[in-house]
């Protein structure tokens, strides 16, 4: 596998792919990477010629300064796994190399048809512009047949489907194809993150009764209506010791607006474990 650090190599190595005629597999990350990023390398590497793995911490995605600098960063063991995954090339940036100074104060807004507007959106303003930023950049360079996306942050891949299809990006990145792929939790059930690395052994014990939670939820929704299954999940959740939830919501797994019903509905929760931020969600 090699290692790529500036855009000008990237766009070489891109290039002689593209003239042997090759598939190419994208797989943006932040790094710190664990069994679910893996699940998604996996998948890139079985169904493209060529994998290249983005590993880049995009200042423009968060709103929170702590959390920036405090997010895990660990560039020589994400190599190492990538590699044993089979991925051809790793781009590891820094800030400056993806973005001018003006780009990296930007505050740009794409309009995504309201996807942006709940949710994440709302309790993290600017957030999905900055992923958008970084992610479309990505495309630009790397010209991908195929891009992928887990599940665990849902949201994130509505709005990107959007942005390829159905927005003022349709039709800029060909017929480039997003794949999402399933969550992959511990088999305690805690849907792998990298902000698990910053959770402490009991709050990690803590944490498992979030999936446990939202389980279980699946047999409230036989019986009860969409806002009592909310409002019951936000109250299970609450009262365990340690976890304090942020928003629970049940919504259209499309639209991501409020779900009259169960059917083709997914329930987001983001929970605060002592000071770390968890997403998670069921669909159900
Ligand atoms: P991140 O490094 O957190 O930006 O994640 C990079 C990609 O990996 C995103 O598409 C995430 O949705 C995906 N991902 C992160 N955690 C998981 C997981 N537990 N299962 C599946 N995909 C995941």
């Amino acid at each position: 596998m090699q290692i790529i650090t500036t855009k000008q190599e990237l766009l070489q190595h891109v290039e002689a792919c593209k003239q042997q005629n090759k598939t190419i597999g994208l797989v943006p990350t932040m790094g710190a990477l664990h069994a679910g990023h893996a699940s998604l390398v996996r998948r890139c590497v079985s169904e493209n010629d060529v994998t290249f793995v983005s590993v880049f911490v995009n200042p423009t995605q968060f709103n929170n300064k702590e959390d920036l600098a405090k997010y895990p960063r660990n560039i020589w063991r994400d190599a190492d796994l990538l590699s044993n995954l089979g991925a051809h090339f790793l781009f590891a940036p820094t800030p400056e190399e993806m973005y001018t100074a003006e780009e990296m104060n930007s505050t740009f807004e794409f309009g995504f048809n309201g996807l942006d507007q709940v949710m994440e959106g709302k309790m993290r303003p600017g957030h999905f512009n900055g992923v958008v930023q970084v992610v479309s950049r990505l495309f630009y360079l790397v010209r991908p047949d195929r891009a992928y996306f887990g599940e665990k942050d849902y949201q994130q891949l509505a709005i990107i489907r959007y942005m390829v299809s159905g927005s003022a990006f349709a039709g800029t990145f060909g017929d480039l194809q997003i794949v999402g792929c399933p969550i992959v939790r511990e088999e305690s059930g805690l849907a792998l993150s990298s902000r698990n690395e910053r959770l402490s052994e009991s709050e990690k014990q803590t944490a498992v009764n979030i999936s446990r939670i939202l389980f279980e939820s699946r047999e409230w929704a036989k019986t009860q209506s969409v806002a009592e299954v909310q409002q019951r999940v936000v109250d299970a959740i609450n009262a365990v010791e340690g976890l304090e939830v942020e928003y629970y919501e049940i919504v259209d797994q499309s639209t991501l607006l409020p779900a009259a019903d169960f059917s083709h509905a997914i329930g987001c929760v983001t929970v605060y474990c002592g000071p770390v931020r968890l997403i998670d969600n069921i669909k159900y």
